[in-house]
């Protein structure tokens, strides 16, 4: 392989002199440094690299092949791919992606690479090449072997059983007492619990503080953990600001849910360290062996799954392991997997929904609302797949496509209506942001103040600086800012006075909240148009659906509408289909009223009695009760056992009965999942049914039936099924 000089020289493409050696100044230092670089690239310790703006490699150390990449040539490849994929979902760390994404210096950016089933730890920094003309034109870094010095590292500490900051467990100890625990449990499959404890907005305190600060606060954290486990040879700091607590014998998910539920109101609690007062959040993950995995590794991965899922829906809450997290882990990676080709082949659409000015229902702009037309998925949701686009540089990718889609659509526009456009905060933390707007504008001869910028509270998480800059920088442009999803996320009103905003879009949660008993909602949407008005902004409503909110909506002197009483999203050719000419009106049209919020429910549950299985609808759940319906004449003081999945069973006692429909009673309570919804507090494996009689799945019962019936030992069923076919044959009878 060529040196370093004169490859970086000569792929760096398109490179106009390349200005990658700026201390290369006479011929004889150049030459010393070209000799220094090829003896550290001959060392084997690591190399160097290089990337376009596009992340794909440029340069590459011949000393990497065979440890980084395989080919000799790897240029073109993206660099970002060569590493395996950090664990998603938990902040407080910086990722090769992330870091990529921000486009700025970085050092001693941990990543991993799998080599013929060896494991590589490197230590990777770099900087922006940035061309005078077309400004980021990729990255240059070097990368650094460093599994020797961790494994050093590790050997020491494995002497250590407990974590230096804060004196509780440590990784590598708790995972050998987990792995021990297991073995001793299960002969006897006795359960044993794992929650996975992961702090919000650690890292800004760390950021903005100081980690001195975030050390304080680890500790402080500890301590509280001690308090309510109630015992330190239980809790473990996995590191950086991760805890994990082992619960051997508890499967009771009730007392898992209370105790969950302390742990992140205890940790909630406002922190005073060195005179700084700070608060953070807790999300938790909870899974129990055996239901949830059989093996340590299992039970935490599972453990972390419902950790990404209680971070997801929310922060600040819990979340049990299901079934279901797996499929749609699994759904995720096939996502992100396939997001790459996605764009190339062009299978990303924008939607668009009206804004409406409510004193004459003219449409005065549109929101861009993005889908992905998946070939084998389907339409699917920009709440499905942008979190996933937002951790790799994915979504500036797909962010840069949209703004110039949506501004060439509006310019081909009958008159002016404005289009808005939601920017991740991924975006907004990338210098090169307010380029790519500009870039857009020119390319499609949009007036930038037909364009608006939909920025949510998160861009605020950011350091206090750059998001000045930003701000500036856009604003310079001469667009448009929106606040978006107002009253969702943190809610300072403080932002509103320093951030310059055209716009506050007040959440649709808020809007049906306030139609809603409560005047909580009202009082604070009346202060919040005050303040916007006295401060020259417009507020716009989101999500009205009712002429009860839309009235709501006109009393609290919110200007604009956008919801589905106007329109839903379109595609961009349905915009216009009965629109006069520069006469783009809307009537709202829609239900009267928000109809109560019930949880309706049209799930399939199995009904167990005597030696029948029968599949039922159930209608509605509390946590003493259900209706299902599916069973006729069934008799008040019936007993049956309920199947509702995953090895959730419930004894339940027919407290009214209707034609096909009965009202049950729970023998014991349901307890909260952490998320709105109710499980049982303690499951069943298959061998307990087993053991019991019953049979594990439907069609293991239908065989078994069968067999049964042939042998002349059971009866037929005793209720009779209530579809259709059963309800015609009795009114002929
Ligand atoms: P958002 O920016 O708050 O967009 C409003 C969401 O509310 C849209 O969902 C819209 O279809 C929905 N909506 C509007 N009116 C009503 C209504 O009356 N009733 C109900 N139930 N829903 C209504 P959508 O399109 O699924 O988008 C969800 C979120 O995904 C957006 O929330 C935004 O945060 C994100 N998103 C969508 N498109 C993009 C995009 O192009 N880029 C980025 N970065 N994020 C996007
Ligand atoms: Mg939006
Ligand atoms: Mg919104």
């Amino acid at each position: 392989m060529a040196s370093i000089y004169s490859r970086l020289k000569t792929q760096i493409a398109p490179a106009p002199a390349p200005r990658v050696e700026p201390q290369r100044t006479d011929g004889l230092r150049g030459a010393e440094a070209e000799e220094m670089c090829a003896a550290f690239e001959s060392l084997n310790l690591g190399g160097f690299w290089s990337t376009d703006a596009e992340g794909r490699i440029t340069y590459m150390s011949a000393s990497l092949v065979g440890r980084l990449v395989h080919d000799e040539d790897a240029t073109g490849t993206e660099f970002v791919g060569l590493f395996v994929r950090p664990r998603t979902g938990i902040d407080g760390q910086r990722t090769l992606p992330f870091v990529f994404a921000r486009k700025g210096r970085f050092e001693s950016v941990i990543a991993r690479s799998e080599h013929e089933d060896r494991e590589i730890v490197w230590s990777l920094s770099g900087e922006p090449i940035n061309d005078a003309e077309t400004g980021f034109a990729g990255f240059r870094g070097h990368i650094v072997d460093v599994t020797r010095d961790r494994q050093n590292a590790e050997e020491a500490s494995q002497l250590a059983t407990t974590d230096a900051l804060t004196g509780l467990l440590n990784r590598r100890h708790m995972t050998n007492v987990l792995k021990r625990t297991f073995a001793a449990f299960a002969p006897q499959r006795r359960p044993c619990a794992v929650m996975l404890i992961d702090l919000d907005r650690f890292k800004q305190v760390n950021d903005t503080l100081g980690h001195a600060v975030g050390d304080a606060l680890l500790k402080q954290v500890a301590q509280r953990l001690i308090k309510v486990v109630g015992d330190k040879e239980r809790i473990c700091r996995l590191g950086g600001d991760e805890f994990q607590v082992m619960l051997p014998d508890v499967e009771d998910r009730g007392r898992l849910g209370d105790l969950a539920g302390r742990i992140i109101t205890m940790l909630s609690e406002p922190y005073t360290i060195e005179g700084n007062r700070c608060t953070i959040g807790t999300s938790i993950g909870i899974a129990v062996s055996p239901y949830d995995g059989e093996t340590v590794d299992d039970l935490v991965r599972n453990a972390d799954l419902a950790l990404y899922s209680a971070k997801h829906s929310g922060r600040g809450r819990y979340r049990f392991y299901s079934n279901e997290m797996l499929e749609s882990a699994e759904q995720r990676r096939h996502l992100e997997e396939t997001m790459h080709d996605a764009l190339i082949k062009g299978e990303f659409e924008l939607y668009y929904q009206p804004l409406v000015d409510l004193s004459n229902n003219h449409v005065v702009g549109t929101e861009a609302l993005i889908r992905w037309n998946h070939p084998e998925s389907g339409l699917i949701s920009p709440a499905l797949f942008i979190p996933i686009a937002e951790e790799s540089p994915m979504i500036c990718r797909i962010g840069e496509w949209i703004l110039r889609k949506a501004c060439e659509d509006a310019v081909s526009w009958p008159g002016r209506a404005r289009v808005a456009v939601n920017v991740s905060p991924v975006q907004f933390a990338d210098p090169s942001f307010p380029k790519t707007v500009a870039m857009a504008l020119t390319a499609t001869g949009l007036d930038p103040d037909r364009l608006e910028l939909e920025l949510t509270e998160s861009v605020f998480l950011q350091e206090g600086e750059a998001t000045d800059d930003m701000f500036k920088a856009l604003k310079n442009l001469g667009v448009r800012l929106v606040l978006d999803d107002f009253g969702t996320g943190y809610s300072s009103l403080a932002y509103l006075k320093t951030a310059p905003f055209d716009k506050i879009k007040i959440d649709q949660s808020f809007i049906r909240g306030a139609t809603s008993n409560t005047n909580r909602n009202r009082a604070i949407i009346t202060a919040i148009v005050a303040l916007a008005q006295a401060l020259g902004m417009d507020t716009i409503a989101e999500g009205v659906e009712t002429f009860d909110q839309l009235n709501m909506v006109r009393d609290l002197k919110i200007g604009h509408v956008q919801g589905y009483i106007f329109s839903k999203p379109v595609k961009v050719e349905e915009l216009f289909r009965n629109v006069a000419e520069d006469n783009w009106v809307l009537e709202p049209d829609g239900p009267a009223k928000q109809r109560h919020e019930r949880r309706a429910m049209f799930r399939t549950i199995g009904v167990i009695h005597e030696d029948h299985y029968y599949p039922v609808t159930l209608r509605n759940l509390s946590i003493s009760g259900a209706l299902i319906e599916g069973l006729l004449e069934v008799p008040v003081g019936t007993m049956f056992m309920l199947d509702f999945g995953d090895g959730q069973f419930e004894m339940a006692t027919v407290v009214r009965s209707r034609d096909s429909s009965q009202g049950l009673h729970f023998a014991r309570e349901l307890v909260s999942d952490g998320n709105g919804g109710l499980v049982t507090r303690h499951r069943f494996m298959a061998h307990h049914l087993m053991a019991a009689g019953v049979p594990r799945n439907t069609d293991e019962f239908l065989a078994q039936q069968a067999a049964l019936l042939a042998t002349g030992k059971i009866s037929l069923p005793c209720f009779s099924m209530a579809n259709r076919g059963a309800k015609r044959e009795r009114a002929k009878g």
